[in-house]
């Protein structure tokens, strides 16, 4: 690959030219400044300590790559997985900026090369874990030249109550003492104010600037369905992603597997990722996913932190996550490119059974376990609400959305409420009058008037709840047990095989002091009408034919640019500059300047081949 001439280098030894809108122009190829990204780079230039807490897809990589190159001497990048190191390293080095990543993933020569590389500042931007980055070793390392700044990327780690605590983050506050003048700047996606507490505290940022922005990502479409047949949902909702990748995350090791072979089956292209796969066939995985256009990973939560792949156009759940923090951050990896993309959970009780039981099953202190029953209650609320999806997702991080978003399926197709306080004191009877000892399945039974074994045995059948509920489908009956769950008034006992029992609250209810609203399930069927089309087409389809003729052939230059490369195609170009490029059809170098995310250095490695395409097809036509 040839580093020299070095475009950042000439641009800044030139006119020395570090400003930061200047570099954000000519290296990034970007007119303007999004969000608060422009006051968090000015107070880093400036040498101030700054918490970025924005969400995927706001830019915070600019927020720390600018100041380091506005600054003098090298900044140091904390980044808790080697594997996405090297892709990270390869789309900086495609924008012209000199970057290295410094793990055991490299051989002695190459260690050596960036040591050197450190010593003599020719490093813009250097790439380290947080394992090594608290060692003397490091400390030593650096301490002869100049830093620019120490940016610790993915911060949320550094807190226990993120599902990716990494220990080793907790020793980074070392750096605040050992250089004490460098700037500090951690970032991170996550909005649970426990963890920004602890992301302030554990790495000594208490003098830090908090800069926060609005947690909607408003290109994301939420959708939440009862679990019916789940593959079939699955499989009717992977259908509307012809020519994208995505992820569907499962709860086990042995469902991803399961899932994964059985997607192949129906012909859609899926791989597996789960921490018990062999590492070498894990990072194979990976490699696929973030190289590959067209390809579904079917993954536990082993998977995501740090991919930093902007066009994942769909996350699917097949299984409730444990919190609504962990549904917000799995869900939130679905587009960042800022272009359309939809998220999608199918769930039903016996994921509520199984995330209590592991809850409880947990090593953790009752403490701990009350708090994390709660966070799951409180995700059960956001699947079980009748209002905007999005709005109660951004409640639960504290910000006040007007809803009405349009983008989710509440908000798409209104569920209706019904005044449900008489199936709820028959539901609540039915529990208690069976003595809470009864999972869902047998007190619906009850309910029905179903004589079964179990019924009889138990004489449940000679009870007046016998037979009370039979106005209702079953359907619907465990549709008031979810419901009944998330408000709160009921509680599973998993210790006691998932009976069901009744809370305090639940006296309110049998008193009528308390009405009760359920919102309607849908028929089964009734989602289909909505995203027949593909979100790909969608996304485009504001190109006209021509247009998106020309989009399909400037997608295949970049992928046969990329594979000869042997880097995912987004580090070549990212779809909103393949967009710009078949609707504006620039002629020449000149016309390049106004096309988003081609700077300097892109413009140089790959103007002409992408003119040449376009000059083509103008000619062809
Ligand atoms: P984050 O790390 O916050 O998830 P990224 O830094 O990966 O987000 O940025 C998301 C996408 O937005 C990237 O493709 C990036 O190039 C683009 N981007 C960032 N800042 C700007 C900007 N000011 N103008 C246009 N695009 C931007
Ligand atoms: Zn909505």
């Amino acid at each position: 690959m040839p580093d020299s001439p070095n475009p950042t280098a000439r641009l800044f030894e030139a006119d020395g030219a570090r400003n930061p809108l200047d570099v954000l122009k000519r290296v990034y190829g970007y007119s303007a400044f999004r969000g608060q990204q422009q006051a968090v780079i000015e107070h880093v230039v400036e040498g101030g300590d700054a918490v970025v807490l924005f969400p995927t897809g706001a830019g915070k990589s600019l927020c720390f790559q600018i100041p380091a190159l506005c600054r003098r001497g090298v900044g140091i990048v904390v980044s808790p997985l080697i594997a996405l190191m090297r892709d990270q390293v390869e789309a900086l080095k495609q924008l012209g900026i000199r970057a290295a990543a410094l793990n055991s993933s490299l051989t002695r020569e190459e260690a050596i090369a960036v040591r050197r590389a450190l010593a003599s500042a020719a490093l813009d931007l250097l790439y380290v874990t947080p394992e090594r980055a608290v060692t003397d070793g490091f400390a030593e390392m650096i301490g002869d030249i100049d830093v620019a700044l120490f940016a610790i990327d993915e911060a949320h780690c550094v807190s226990q109550w993120g599902h990716d605590f990494r220990p080793e983050y907790r020793g980074l506050d070392c750096l605040a003492s050992r250089f004490p003048g460098v700037p500090r700047i951690a970032l991170t996606a996550t909005a649970d104010p426990h963890t920004r507490d602890d992301i302030v505290e554990r790495l000594a940022l208490t003098r830090a600037r908090v800069f926060t922005s609005s947690f909607d990502r408003p290109n994301i479409a939420y959708e939440i369905v009862e679990r019916d047949q789940p593959r079939q949902q699955l499989l009717r909702f992977l259908r509307r992603f012809k020519d994208a990748s995505g992820i569907v995350y499962c709860l086990s090791r042995a469902k991803v597997e399961d899932t994964a072979e059985w997607l192949n089956a129906q012909g859609i292209r899926a791989l597996p990722y789960h921490a018990g796969m062999e590492r070498a066939v894990r990072d194979a995985h990976q490699d696929a996913f973030l190289k590959e256009e067209k390809l579904c990973l079917v993954a536990t939560v082993a998977f995501g932190m740090g991919i930093d792949k902007p066009d994942v156009r769909y996350v699917a759940h097949l299984d409730l996550p444990g919190s609504v923090e962990a549904y917000y951050q799995e869900t939130g990896r679905a587009g960042r490119d800022g272009l359309p993309s939809e998220v999608w959970m199918a769930y039903g009780m016996a994921d509520v059974i199984q995330r209590r039981r592991m809850i409880d099953d947990g090593g953790a202190p009752e403490e701990i376990k009350r708090i994390e029953r709660s966070k799951l209650n409180a995700l059960l609320a956001i699947c079980e609400t009748a209002g905007c999806r999005r709005q109660a997702i951004l409640a639960h991080f504290g910000e006040a959305h007007p809803g009405g978003c349009g983008h989710c399926d509440t908000c798409l197709k209104p569920v209706d409420t019904w005044d449900g306080t008489e199936a709820a004191i028959k539901a609540l009877a039915a529990v208690y009058r069976t003595g809470e000892r009864f999972g869902t399945g047998h007190v619906i039974d009850v309910l029905m008037g179903t004589v079964n074994e179990k019924t009889e045995r138990f004489g449940h059948v000679d009870m007046p709840v016998f037979g009370a509920g039979k106005d209702l489908p079953a359907r619907t009956w465990q549709s008031v047990f979810r419901q009944l769950l998330a408000a709160g008034l009921i509680t599973v006992d998993h210790t006691a095989f998932g009976a069901l029992k009744l809370e305090p609250e639940a006296r309110s209810v049998f008193r009528r002091e308390r009405q009760v609203l359920f919102r309607k399930d849908r028929a089964a069927s009734g989602r289909a009408a909505r995203g027949q089309k593909s979100v790909a087409a969608r996304e485009r389809s504001d190109l006209a034919g021509s247009d998106l003729e020309l989009f399909e052939l400037l997608r295949a230059e970049r992928l046969s640019i990329a594979r000869e490369m042997d880097v995912p195609p987004y580090v070549v170009f990212p779809d909103t500059t393949l967009i710009a490029l078949a609707k504006r059809r620039p002629r020449d170098f000149v016309d390049l300047i106004d096309i988003p995310g081609i700077g300097e250095s892109k413009r140089e490695r790959y103007g002409e081949a992408f003119l040449a395409v376009i000059e083509e097809f103008e000619d062809g036509r």
